[in-house]
């Protein structure tokens, strides 16, 4: 069971969690259609720190926002620098990020807030996405997790600060793992696999001495071990490069691509 649905609203296709949503969190992982951008063609780019047009990416922001009736000048963001720093998002943060790249959280990879109507947003091609909510504490997270992250432990350090802020439980906290690299397009050296050899499972052994890497996977594990329960993990199961029309994919472009938005936010 995934509960991950494409949709559309005002001409903005997402994914989201349906269990997210029927708890009053909404979220939403934008694919990449019908955008306006400078780097991808009349695609929905909405990261500043790609090289693309910074107007056109704000517009593309705006629409993105309409679409579920946000405030895009909430849109609460962070540097996103491959480690594990998580960030508390009280109301001095809230909008870090929203108008410039500069202004964003600095030296952080994940975000929590309890705070209503505050959309937490971070930027996505291939790295996997995880997003948080405990319905108990009221509180919600969203992290950002390649390799180096899912090495550092972001998904687990996330839930370990929904504790300390929010008196959060990891029984009662719902993950979902988002669009990202499958273990199908994943292929990693020997450095990814010995950092990663807790979870050895993750990785298939190639031929030539590379492995293929299942990061969603991994995630979940980490997730398992931080208290999370198995049916409050969902991953949406789809790998970015297979659905490279839908979503952006850093391998299958290159590293020449935009980034798709992943928002969680307390309705
Ligand atoms: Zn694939």
């Amino acid at each position: 069971m995934n509960g991950f649905v494409l949709q559309n609203n005002k001409n903005i296709w997402y994914g989201s969690f349906a269990a997210f949503d029927a708890l009053g969190f909404g979220n939403a992982f934008s694919c990449r259609l019908h955008g306006e951008s400078a780097l991808i063609s009349g695609g929905l780019n909405l990261a500043l720190h790609v090289g693309d047009e910074a107007g056109l990416v704000l517009k593309n922001r705006r629409a993105y926002a309409a679409a579920f009736g946000l405030d895009a000048g909430k849109f609460t963001c962070c540097e996103q620098v491959h480690g594990s720093n998580v960030a508390v998002v009280v109301e001095a943060l809230a909008g870090k990020g929203a108008e410039a790249y500069s202004d964003a959280v600095k030296n952080t990879d994940a975000l929590v807030t309890n705070l209503p109507q505050l959309p937490l947003m971070l930027f996505f091609a291939d790295c996997v996405p995880v997003i948080f909510a405990d319905p108990v504490s009221g509180s919600i997270g969203l992290a950002h997790a390649g390799w180096r992250g899912t090495v550092a432990g972001i998904a687990a350090s996330t839930v370990t600060k929904m504790q300390e802020a929010f008196g959060a439980k990891p029984e009662n906290i719902l993950a979902g793992i988002g669009p990202s690299i499958g273990q199908c397009c994943y292929e990693v050296d020997d450095k990814v696999f010995e950092a990663g050899k807790k979870y050895a499972g993750c990785f298939t052994a190639k031929e030539n001495g590379r492995y293929m890497a299942d990061l969603q996977a991994w995630n979940r594990l980490a997730l398992l071990d931080a208290g999370l329960l198995p049916q409050n993990i969902y991953n949406a199961g789809i790998c970015t490069q297979c659905s490279k029309e839908l979503f952006f994919s850093y391998r299958a472009e290159n590293g020449k691509t935009g980034r798709m938005g992943v928002t969680i936010w307390k309705k």
